[in-house]
Formats: structure tokens, sequence, C-alpha cells
């Protein structure tokens, strides 16, 4: 599974990186970015639950597990 904000939505809330540090960072300009190109295992529950609480609905997953 891959994780992907969109810096063009975010406002910076703060809410992925609170909830997955592993994951997500805050960037210099105010926006998350995604430090992993795969979501490890154990984490995907926890981005779901990201993706879900992100107030500005930025974040999207992608499956390429197919
Ligand atoms: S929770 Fe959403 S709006 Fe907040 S920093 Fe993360 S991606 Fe951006």
């Amino acid at each position: 599974m891959k994780v992907h904000v969109d810096m063009e939505v975010c406002a910076g809330f703060g809410v992925c990186l609170g909830l997955c540090p592993e994951v997500f960072e805050l960037h210099d300009d105010g926006y998350a970015i995604v430090l992993v190109g795969e979501v490890p295992p154990e984490l995907e529950e926890t981005v779901r639950k990201a993706v879900s609480q992100c107030p500005s609905t930025a974040i999207s997953l992608s499956d390429d597990s197919r």
C-alpha cells in the first residue's frame, strides 16, 4: 500500500503526524510529506486512520499489490 499527501490540499493540521510519525513528517513549508515508499503492513491500519481523520482529506491511498 502506498500513501500520498496532496500538498495543495494539506493545511498542516498535523493529525497524521501525531498518529503516525513513522510515515508522515511536517515539511518546513507547512504541509505533510510521506517518508516511506511503501507503508509497512503493521502501520497500514494507523495510516488508514490518518486518512479518515485528516481534516482536509488530503491523504489518499493506492494499492498496487495486485
Ligand atoms: S492531517 Fe491532513 S491536513 Fe493535517 S498535516 Fe496531515 S495531511 Fe495535512
